[in-house]
């Protein structure tokens, strides 16, 4: 089972990972790790949690093969439409996830950060659906910018609360989140929305997020009768959804990985979310990793247009991946973005998130062969981002 790209029991990818937390966290981090692969493997966790990503979600999610996309760029795409989930993005696995294993630990109260407010959704309805308390910590900045996804979470019935220290966006509301946590160790499971923060979550959300790539492998297999592709692409904020998509296939050396984080305005200018490319070895919210940051170790803020992906950090997992070159890193700017997303949205009747868009803007970065077979994980719609892209000039 353990390998070299997936986590090892120390919680490191390679450098990468750890748990660098306050000693008040200790325990909180240190019964969730006793806890996650028992509680993950286990039968009955097994059977509620494929039930739900069955009858709730609506799993499995589609592997469409894309006629009109495959024809532009010379090869055989296939779109994994985690766009089609409830909620709009691949998010619910994880959360459903997460919250079978709070009830099962006996925590009563539910806490989570989010950013462009589509975790902070997920969280929010699986509270609902199993009764829990909801609080979502959310910078200020994003409550104003993301209007939408506030309301559905106070009609979900979570408490908003808006934060207003640093940039007032995802990384203070992260930072809010974990004071919270530590002010209330006892009673409260803190739901992370991607690979990210202190050993287990990166690992635990990627087990969560793997049905994904396990589901690929099935459809393949039906489709073109072998069980991998040539390439996986992925977009990257904090590396779930791509985590998700390549789970199954990281040992796999005949699957290339394409990940494609937010270039922002060029990577060149400052004005950028292209974490692995520009970053440093640092620590943020209890991981070592890669950082956006400047000569003093001050964290930078991260620019994209996407709100889901401007994140000064990346998953451990994915710094590993770019540093031992298992995965090619393209950072895909704001305007080659929104260019893919037009095109997705004329060539196949699919207008994607602006996240998403990111992972198909990579295609015209790359060079296929005719018989490649190329799955693109769709990670969510576009519904949150139709004001952006008509508003945007090309
Ligand atoms: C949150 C989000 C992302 C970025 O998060 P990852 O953890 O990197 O997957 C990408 N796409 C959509 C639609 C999102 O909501």
């Amino acid at each position: 089972m353990m390998n070299s790209f997936q986590v090892d029991c120390n919680g490191y990818y390679g450098n990468f990972g750890g748990a660098y937390i306050p000693e008040i966290l200790h325990k909180c981090v240190e019964e969730l790790k006793i806890n996650y692969l028992k509680v993950l493997n286990d039968e009955s966790f097994q059977q509620e949690f494929n039930q739900l990503l069955r009858d709730y979600v609506g799993r499995p999610s589609p592997l469409y093969l894309a006629n009109r996309l495959s024809q532009r760029y010379g090869c055989k795409i296939y779109l994994k439409r985690e766009d089609l989930n409830h909620t709009g993005a691949h998010k619910i696995n994880n959360t459903i996830g997460q919250i079978l294993l709070a009830r099962r630990m006996g925590k009563t109260r539910i806490i989570a950060e989010t950013g462009a407010g589509q975790h902070g959704v997920a969280t929010a309805t699986v509270c609902a659906l199993m009764d829990m308390e909801c609080i979502v910590y959310m910078g200020k900045t994003d409550v104003e910018r993301q209007h939408i996804n506030v309301e559905k979470m106070k009609m979900l019935g979570a408490t908003v609360i808006p934060v207003t220290s640093g940039n007032m966006t995802l990384k203070d509301a992260t930072n809010e989140a974990i004071r919270d946590w530590c002010c209330h160790p006892a009673n409260t499971f803190y739901i992370i929305g991607s690979t990210v923060g202190p050993h287990p979550y990166p690992d635990m959300v990627a087990r969560l997020q793997s049905v994904i790539s396990e589901e690929i492998k099935k459809q393949l297999t039906e489709k073109e009768g072998r069980d991998y592709p040539d390439y996986l692409i992925a977009c990257v904020g904090g590396g779930s959804n791509a985590a998700g998509t390549i789970y199954h296939y990281l040992d796999d050396e005949r699957v290339k990985i394409v990940l494609a984080e937010a270039g922002g305005k060029g990577i060149e200018t400052g004005m950028t979310a292209a974490t692995i490319q520009l970053g440093k070895m640092g620590i943020i919210h209890g991981a070592c990793t890669f950082v956006m940051q400047d000569e003093d170790g001050q964290i930078e803020e991260p620019y994209s247009i996407s709100a889901g992906l401007d994140y000064p950090g990346i998953g451990p997992m994915h710094a590993n991946l770019a540093k031992q070159n298992r995965a090619t890193v393209l950072a895909v700017n704001d305007d080659e973005a929104i260019k893919a997303a037009y095109e997705m949205t004329k060539l196949e009747g699919i207008i994607p998130a602006l996240e998403s868009a990111h992972a198909i803007g990579a295609l015209e970065k790359m060079d296929f062969k005719p018989e490649d077979i190329v799955v693109l994980t769709v990670s969510g719609r576009g519904d949150k981002d139709i004001e952006t892209y008509l508003n945007y000039n090309l």
